[in-house]
Formats: structure tokens, C-alpha cells, sequence
């Protein structure tokens, strides 16, 4: 039995990397997901039935309701399509985006 290898924490500031930067980025991006989506959902307002699947699945919480249907905050979705897959009416499309 091979005992277990220990890698040694490497120390940033030993390379010349300030303690406080950020890996990513060094400001708050201001885009949100309908900046950079390609696709959007569209609710056909006659087949939804309220039944709240598409609110219940969506990972980013942005299905919001409307007194007789329910609806996307286009700001926030990603439109990865889980809705629409999961939409027992078939009351989702997903449509591309148009550019510009
Ligand atoms: S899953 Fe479909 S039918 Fe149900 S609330 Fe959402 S859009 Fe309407
Ligand atoms: S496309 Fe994805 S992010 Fe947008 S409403 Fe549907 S499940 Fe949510």
C-alpha cells in the first residue's frame, strides 16, 4: 500500500501575485445571461396550464407567474432549455436569438 502523496500549497506571493487578485477577473462583470444567450424560450400562452414544471426545473430561478400563465424574466435566462424539455403541454419553444 503506496502512501498518499502530498502536494505542497503553493504560495502566490512568491510569484509575484498580489494576494488579492482575482483568477478570473479584476472588476464585477456586468452582463447578465440574456447579453450572450442564443436561444429563448417563448411561452404559447393557450397550452399553459399553470401546472409550475417549467418553474420547478429551471436551474436560475427565472420563471416568474403571470395571473394566467406563466412566464421567463428574458433577463436572467440562459436559455439552456430545460424548460422546455420538461414542459408536460408543450407549451415552450425555443427560438434563436435574433442579432442585433
Ligand atoms: S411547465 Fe408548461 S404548462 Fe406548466 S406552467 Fe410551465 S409553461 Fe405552463
Ligand atoms: S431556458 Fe433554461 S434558464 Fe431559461 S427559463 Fe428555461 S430552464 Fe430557465
Amino acid at each position: 500500500m503506496s502512501a498518499r502523496r502530498a502536494y505542497p500549497m503553493r504560495d502566490p506571493a512568491a510569484d509575484g501575485v498580489p494576494a488579492d487578485l482575482c483568477p478570473i477577473a479584476t472588476a464585477l462583470n456586468p452582463m447578465q445571461p440574456g447579453d450572450w444567450r442564443s436561444l429563448r424560450p417563448v411561452v404559447d400562452r393557450d397550452k399553459c396550464v399553470k401546472c409550475a414544471v417549467c418553474w420547478l426545473y429551471c436551474p436560475v430561478q427565472c420563471v416568474v407567474e403571470r395571473p394566467a400563465w406563466f412566464d421567463i424574466d428574458l433577463a436572467t435566462c440562459k436559455g439552456c432549455g430545460i424548460c422546455a424539455t420538461e414542459c408536460p403541454h408543450r407549451a415552450i419553444t425555443m427560438i434563436e436569438e435574433v442579432a442585433g
